[in-house]
């Protein structure tokens, strides 16, 4: 079945997902306000039939119980997350397919930017979606989780077909891509990129979804064994790990 994905910006700088069959049921992904998602759905003639929660923060869940009041959608969310994502119907477990309105859907469990956080991956649409976790070109702040779990949860995303489709939860592409820089300079791949994201901004564009082959090539946080980035962090003999951890603790540090 033919899927319609939109999406819609909310907030500062967030981005909500709609999943659409061609009937108009539709599946929310991390609803941060109902109103823009109200809109679309009069816009386009669609019906909410379902929301995913990749996480419990506000601006990932802001919309869940307006929208659920006013359409009777149901929502699902992390086993972790039983008590802090609103209006929560039903949980999700790590790598125990699902299927709502029809489609498969995988969630993954990733800690790290909250310890109840997972992302929806669709084996059929091929994309994900990370919420806060992985991001252009960088990684969600570390509020719960331990580097260890961060690190864990990326190399998790990193394993999907490099050819997926990354939703991420915010357009923090650009500025990241100048933190990249920073620690990569010689990466002619993120030269390219940063070029391609800043052209992309100036039109008013978003830089999301990018494939998961991209963010391997150009993403510091997925790259601990570039032999640049060691050396510029003087951890030639590091393990991953530990590059990895520097690099998180860099960016917190600007
Ligand atoms: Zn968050």
């Amino acid at each position: 079945m033919k899927w319609t994905r939109r999406l819609i910006p909310a907030l500062k700088d967030n981005y909500m997902l709609l999943l659409s069959a061609v009937n108009g049921a539709t599946i929310a992904v991390d609803p941060s306000e109902a109103e823009p998602i109200f809109v679309a759905l009069k816009e386009h003639q669609l019906t909410l039939k379902h929301i995913l929660c990749t996480h419990h923060h506000p601006d990932h869940v802001g919309g869940n119980l307006e929208l659920k009041e006013r359409t009777g959608c149901s929502i699902s969310g992390s086993r972790r997350d039983e008590t802090r994502v609103p209006g929560l119907d039903s949980i999700v477990s790590d790598n125990y397919q699902i299927e709502i309105l029809a489609l498969p859907v995988l969630p993954l469990e990733i800690p790290g930017h909250t310890l109840g956080h997972v992302a929806f991956f669709f084996p059929t649409l091929g994309i994900v979606c990370v919420g806060d976790t992985l991001f252009g070109m960088g990684c969600g702040r570390l509020f719960e989780g331990t580097p260890q779990q961060m690190f864990t949860s990326l190399a998790k995303i990193a394993r999907l077909p490099p050819e997926t489709l990354v939703y991420c939860g915010h357009e923090y592409t650009q500025a990241l891509g100048e933190f990249a820089n920073t620690l990569e300079p010689e990466n002619t791949d993120l030269q390219r990129r940063r070029a391609e994201v800043a052209q992309c901004r100036a039109a008013g564009q978003p830089t999301v979804p990018f494939t998961l082959a991209e963010e391997l090539k150009t993403n510091p946080f997925l790259r601990p064994q570039s032999p640049y980035i060691r050396k510029r962090l003087g951890l030639e003999k590091g393990t991953d790990l530990e590059v990895f951890t520097e690099i998180r603790r860099r960016k917190d540090n600007i």
